[in-house]
């Protein structure tokens, strides 16, 4: 055997029996490859694309302990719990062990009986550890999370600046640094503080395929519109709600618990301690729904997160991409799932009207906003546009976004529209949506009288509409920038320059009909659904899954650390009755079949011989 056809076989041998996977996802392989074979690294793939076998598998093919830099403590404690529970020995070095338990690490790495070691970057520059590292094999170095090295990026950890000190001090070891965030100047920046000039750079396109990405129309009802999808949808399911202040974030999460969910607020408002126990449970626990800020999300490496509902729009295609980012990272179907509406608009829209920061920056947000609001309003595909936006191409529609299902319908608006932007002009610039509505509708009050608007030529000429349907069409207005909103004026509304060609019929204007939110939920029929249709099927499951959590709890572990749904799921499908067909399952490597195996044969002979079975 020549060399390279050695390292195929030998990776995909710790990929079948370690870890129980028949295949590599794409790039896993050649990178594994490149890494085995002593070359450096630059790997640049989605949120669940499979990076953590990256640098994992190498680890366990080269001689000596693979070094892990990561910045999360949380993380690097349930990598470390997944690893071992595939029978690998891994362990980490942070700041969360005691004097003792870090000087049993160093002895085992002393020992050679270490595969893999996490550690903190704080703690891997200290005199202590390098000198400990020198003495030492070592297979390669992985750095984690490797955009935390740049300075423009928010998250930025002044410590990964230091990490090309590696390259310096262990020049013969191989480097491998791995991001989910990939715009150009991050990637150069990389590059060029880590010293990976030499780095082979495997760029894996953002598509995440298995996430269905839809954005319904906010009429008022929202958290109703919310609690429906959750219970039509995603009954039992672990989730995440995002919205933008902490006093709706507590109001979400009371009122989601009282309608019966397991739902936990989350925010940087709470103390401590109830924040982390949250998580904690978000973690552990099954089918819990988190509603909290943004605050929550960085370092929650959850798998088998099956929706992320926004209450409120994030402010940019990057914020909604990451926070999204977290639904199904085990690359079964999940849902992103919005509800936006007029008030979003506006107040997006003043919060950077009123934005501090210099005219430069400014255009920046402006500009992101605009995106943000845009992808809102589409009408053609959103996977094409979201990833159109990051650079990278999709050459037919997805199949998989709200509009590619439910197709909306559009209509020609501008004369509508003409008579929204004169209503606008007529009244000065300065009245708000509601206002304006009513002038439109000929509904006079004492106010309008007053100011004389109802002798306006545009008072009443609005009658083919209803208010709703006028709040939709000022609302794509303002989201297409032909409309601004007033800063002092309490939303009132003024035109823009784009505005003019359309009140001047040089333009037409094409726009979304609103869609009535029954409809939206058109198309689920094709879903492939992770709930088990029948009822045995739904019993099975459940059986399984309470399996899964008692061996979890007793270990004090997540359940995904036992097995991940996928590999229930298929269990559930093929109903293996013997160990060697459980150990042909993915996610079923050498150790979890011998540890579980029977545990969960036992589950499906038992179910196989209950009365509920057909
Ligand atoms: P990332 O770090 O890129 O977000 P992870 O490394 O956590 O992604 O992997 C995401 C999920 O995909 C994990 O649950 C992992 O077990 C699974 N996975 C990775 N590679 C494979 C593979 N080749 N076959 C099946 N599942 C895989
Ligand atoms: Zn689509």
């Amino acid at each position: 055997m020549d060399q390279t056809t050695d390292t195929e076989g030998q990776a995909r041998h710790i990929l079948a029996s370690v870890f129980g996977y028949g295949q590599f996802r794409p790039y896993q392989g050649d990178i594994v490859r490149h890494v085995i074979g002593g070359g450096d690294a630059l790997v640049l793939m989605p949120t669940g694309g499979g990076k953590s076998l990256c640098y994992q598998i190498p680890a366990l093919a080269r001689p000596g302990v693979g070094v892990v830099v990561s910045p999360l403590i949380a993380l690097m404690q349930d990598q470390v719990a997944a690893l071992r529970q595939n029978g690998v020995r891994a362990a980490f070095l942070n700041s969360s062990l005691s004097l003792d338990q870090a000087r049993e690490v160093e002895a085992a790495l002393l020992q050679n009986e270490l595969d893999l070691l996490y550690v903190a970057p704080e703690r891997l520059m200290t005199a202590r550890t390098l000198e400990l590292l020198a003495r030492l094999q070592i297979a390669l170095f992985a750095i984690d999370e490797a955009h935390c090295v740049s300075q423009w990026g928010h998250d930025f950890r002044p410590e990964y600046i230091q990490l090309s000190v590696l390259h310096e001090r262990f020049p013969q070891v191989p480097r491998i640094a791995l991001t989910a965030t990939a715009d150009v100047p991050t990637r150069r920046e990389i590059v060029e503080r880590l010293a990976l000039q030499g780095a082979r750079q495997f760029v894996s396109g953002f598509d995440r395929p298995n996430i269905r990405y839809r954005v319904a129309e906010n009429s008022g009802n929202a958290r109703e519109h919310l609690l429906r999808f959750i219970r039509e949808e995603h009954e039992g399911e672990a989730g995440i709600v995002y919205c933008l202040s902490r006093k709706r974030v507590d109001e979400i999460a009371a009122w989601l618990a009282a309608k019966g969910l397991a739902a936990l607020p989350y925010h940087a408002g709470m103390p401590a301690e109830a924040r982390s126990r949250n998580q904690e449970r978000f973690l552990q626990e099954e089918g819990v729904v988190v509603v909290a800020t943004i605050a929550f999300g960085m370092g929650i490496d959850k798998p088998d997160v099956r929706f992320v509902a926004h209450l409120n729009l994030p402010k940019s295609l990057e914020a909604y991409y990451q926070e999204t980012g977290r639904a199904g990272r085990d690359g079964l179907p999940a849902d992103a799932w919005m509800v936006y509406g007029l008030q979003d608009v506006i107040t997006l829209r003043q919060m950077q009207e009123g934005s501090q920061a210099d005219e430069f920056h400014r255009r920046i947000e402006r500009h992101k906003l605009d995106a943000m609001l845009g992808f809102c309003e589409l009408t053609t595909c959103r996977r094409q546009a979201l990833l159109r936006y990051f650079g990278d191409r999709l050459e037919e529609p997805c199949g998989n976004c709200d509009t590619c299902l439910v197709p909306p319908q559009t209509w020609d608006a501008t004369v509508t529209a003409q008579k929204a932007l004169s209503c606008v002009h007529r009244t000065g610039q300065r009245f708000g949506v509601n206002y304006l509505v009513d002038v439109l509708l000929g509904k006079g009050n004492e106010r309008m009288q007053a100011f004389g608007h109802h002798r306006l030529s545009t008072y009443g000429i609005g009658t083919e509409l209803d208010a709703n349907a006028w709040r939709n069409l000022f609302r794509q207005l303002i989201a297409r920038g032909l409309l601004a909103v007033d800063l002092e004026g309490h939303g009132g509304l003024r035109l823009t320059d784009a505005s003019r060609p359309v009140l001047r019929g040089e333009e037409r204007l094409t726009l979304r009909q609103m869609v009535k939110p029954a409809k939206t939920k058109a198309g689920r029929g094709e879903r492939k659904t992770l709930q088990p249709v029948t009822e045995p099927e739904r019993d099975l499951w459940e059986a399984l899954r309470r399996r899964r959590q008692d061996l979890a709890r007793k270990q004090g572990v997540p359940a995904y650390v036992i097995f991940h749904d996928a590999t229930l799921m298929q269990m559930l499908d093929q109903r293996p009755q013997t160990l060697a067909e459980m150990g042909r399952l993915s996610g079923v490597g050498e150790r979890k079949l011998a540890a579980y195996g029977e545990e969960f044969l036992q589950v499906i002979r038992e179910h196989a011989a209950s009365p509920g079975e057909p």
